[in-house]
């Protein structure tokens, strides 16, 4: 059996047409949806996350604010130019690209954004609403799982979801969502003791431990959903996932690449969530879903 692909940039691209015409709407309205992106330091990695959320807003009229500051940025700036954007209409939408430099608290820093313009998801309050399962913004990254799992015809319904990685940013709040999904979710970690064996019962298999190739064939049920949130390099420098793409394909029935994965898919979430707090901000609930609202022709899973 071969995997077929769940292809995240062509289901990007349909949300990101999705968001276009809110954004149109909004803007009948009189308002522009606003995004300020926070960059402290020059992590060139960082730059390039920077720069493609910058040019996704454009792309679909979200007006963009970024915001970049020194390295030795001192908590008492950052935290004054957060308090800023909190203030300004204009902003619906604050993301503060995580890492920081060390001399900084994410932690700190992060739940200084108003909870209502978090839009990473990531604010202890939001955090907190999605465990409680009255999710306002979701984390981006596993928001984007579940849209892709949306995309195929596949239920999560009473289905065993193995999540390898507990971070707070993706194995967590992924595993909230797929528990809200009604799955049966097993969260694995470093002291996880047989990791294989585990991953073997999963249906829906999620990597988020940023190990390249930790994911083989031998941990697969044959025709699982295999999606790959790790970023990580080849020694040659190219983009790779956690999974071993060649050979798990193999043996799954769905698997996502790296990259045109998970990556487009977390920037598309972005947007969605900016979105959804400029609807909020003028008292208007946002209305999804935002699969069904897109181009229903445009083809998601290919065959590969
Ligand atoms: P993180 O904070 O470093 O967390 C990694 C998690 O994986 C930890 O819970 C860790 O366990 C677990 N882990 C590490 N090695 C393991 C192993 N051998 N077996 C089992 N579990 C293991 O990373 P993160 O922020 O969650 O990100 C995870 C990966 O996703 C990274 O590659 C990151 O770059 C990528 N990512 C991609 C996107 C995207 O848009 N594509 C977005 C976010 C993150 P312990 O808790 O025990 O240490």
């Amino acid at each position: 059996m071969t995997a077929r692909t769940i292809d995240g940039k062509a289901l990007a691209a349909r949300i990101h047409a999705g968001i276009a015409r809110r954004v149109k709407s909004l803007q009948d309205r009189g308002v522009t949806p606003g995004l300020a992106v926070v960059l402290v330091g020059d992590d060139p990695a960082s730059a390039i996350y920077v720069r493609n959320k910058v040019r996704a807003c454009e792309a679909v009229g979200i007006r963009s604010f970024l915001v970049q500051l020194a390295d030795n940025t001192s908590r008492a700036t950052l935290l004054g130019r957060v308090a800023e954007l909190n203030a300004d209409p204009g902003v619906h939408g604050i993301l503060v690209q995580l890492p920081l430099p060390r001399h900084l608290d994410a932690r700190e820093i992060v739940d200084a954004i108003a909870f209502d313009k978090d839009v990473d998801g990531l604010h202890a309050t939001n955090a907190g609403l999605t465990l409680l399962g009255r999710p306002r913004s979701r984390s981006c990254t596993p928001y984007g799982v579940m849209m892709m799992l949306e995309s195929i015809p596949y239920p999560v319904q009473g289905c065993d979801a193995v999540l390898i990685g507990r971070s707070n940013m993706v194995g967590k709040p992924m595993a909230m969502l797929l528990l809200a999904a009604n799955a049966t979710v097993t969260m694995c970690h470093s002291a996880t003791r047989d990791l294989a064996a585990v991953t073997r019962q999963a249906d829906v298999l999620v990597a988020a431990a940023g190990r390249r190739n930790l994911v083989t064939a031998d941990m697969i049920k044959p025709g699982a959903v295999v999606i790959d949130v790790g970023t990580n390099r080849t020694p040659e420098g190219k983009l790779c996932g956690d999974v071993d793409f060649a050979e798990v394909r193999e043996i799954a029935g769905w698997i996502s690449p790296v990259p045109g994965g998970v990556g487009p898919m977390t920037v598309a979430m972005l947007l969605v969530n900016t979105v959804e707090a400029a609807e909020r901000s003028i008292g208007t609930s946002p209305q999804g879903p935002w699969l069904a609202e897109s181009d229903p022709s445009a083809a998601v899973a290919a065959p590969r």
